[in-house]
């Protein structure tokens, strides 16, 4: 019994000296990556910090909050903001997984090749706006075609899991991604609320949840998930999330729901960067209708391709350039 009391101590010692030992603080950290300090402004948090990038790219944290905003959007975090002798936190975790990719880090790789994912589709219908008997599965792939022509304008070269109303297993999606050589996977979806529900909206766009850490829908427990193939693109993905995120809310006003993380069976084995992104609530009296008005599908459609365009200059820029 002793033993096992001892054991029970010694474990605990052990967690929170690894609690202690991983956490950053934020000023020093991002000083580090080149940011610089900025005023605060009305409206701050007592606890919160406030910096910008060299480009003039500002973010903003508060104590305990599970989430950062970059430029104004909401990026997720694996732990919460913390505070010790007076400074904010970070853990070390969110320091190499979102910090340095979205501050410092330039993604490599190839980008001249996107494999869009619309999302449902035969059988599968996804969600389903009644009032206006409209379907996820057919948002999807008009949202895909209108992204596909300002790709082009890009010069990328874009390619499609569908082209038609016929449903596609997920795995055969993230699949296409080898076989096809895509350089980008984009996969489009547009959410829904809870049966009933007519108000919850917004725009979230989800990057693979990083090895060994807690995807955004999980709750508080802490996921010892081993990682998968597409971890191997953890730093573009976040880029690419954030990137594709903050274009669509811009142009859209759309409540920014956030960069999230997920282990999505279309991101999980995908052999280059990819994000999937939930477009709007097609259960929303007023986002569902926005959705089935053409007009705005080719907003978003727009909003999404200056994303791409945002991520491919990074990419295209000298590695570890310092933003
Ligand atoms: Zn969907």
């Amino acid at each position: 019994m002793r033993r096992i009391a001892s054991i029970l101590l010694l474990l605990a010692t052990g967690a929170l000296l690894q609690a202690a030992s991983t956490d950053y603080f934020l000023g020093e950290s991002v000083r580090q990556l080149g940011l610089r300090d900025v005023a605060r402004q009305a409206g701050d948090g007592k606890s919160s910090e406030r910096y910008a990038t060299r480009a003039g790219v500002g973010f903003y944290a508060e104590y305990s909050r599970d989430h950062i905003f970059v430029d104004g959007i909401k990026v997720m975090l694996d732990d919460p903001i913390g505070f010790q002798k007076g400074h904010l936190t970070i853990s070390r975790r969110d320091y190499d997984k979102v910090f340095v990719p979205l501050f410092w880090e330039n993604p490599r790789g190839p980008v001249g090749r996107v494999l869009l994912d619309p999302g449902h589709g035969g059988k599968d219908t996804g969600k389903v706006n009644a009032a206006r008997q409209y379907n996820e599965k057919a948002a999807t792939l008009d949202t895909a075609a209108r992204l596909k022509l300002l790709l082009e304008k890009q010069g990328i070269e874009v390619l499609f899991t569908r082209t038609k109303d016929v449903f596609v297993e997920l795995e055969d999606r993230s699949a296409m991604a080898a076989r096809l050589r895509a350089d980008l996977f984009i996969s489009l979806h547009y959410n829904a609320g809870p049966a009933g529900d007519t108000t919850a909206d917004g725009i979230e766009t989800y990057c693979l949840t990083p090895a060994g850490q807690r995807s955004t829908n999980a709750g508080k427990a802490r996921s010892t998930t081993a990682a998968e193939p597409g971890n191997r693109f953890d730093a573009a993905n976040i880029l690419l999330a954030w990137s594709v995120q903050r274009r669509l809310v811009k142009a859209t006003g759309a409540d920014d729901r956030g960069v999230r993380r997920a282990r999505f069976a279309v991101l999980k084995d995908l052999t280059c960067p990819g994000v999937l992104i939930e477009g709007g609530f097609m259960s929303s009296r007023r986002e569902g209708a926005l959705i089935a008005d053409p007009a705005y599908r080719q907003k978003l459609a727009e909003a999404m391709a200056a994303g791409v365009a945002d991520y491919v200059a990074r990419a295209r820029a000298p590695a570890q350039a310092g933003r």
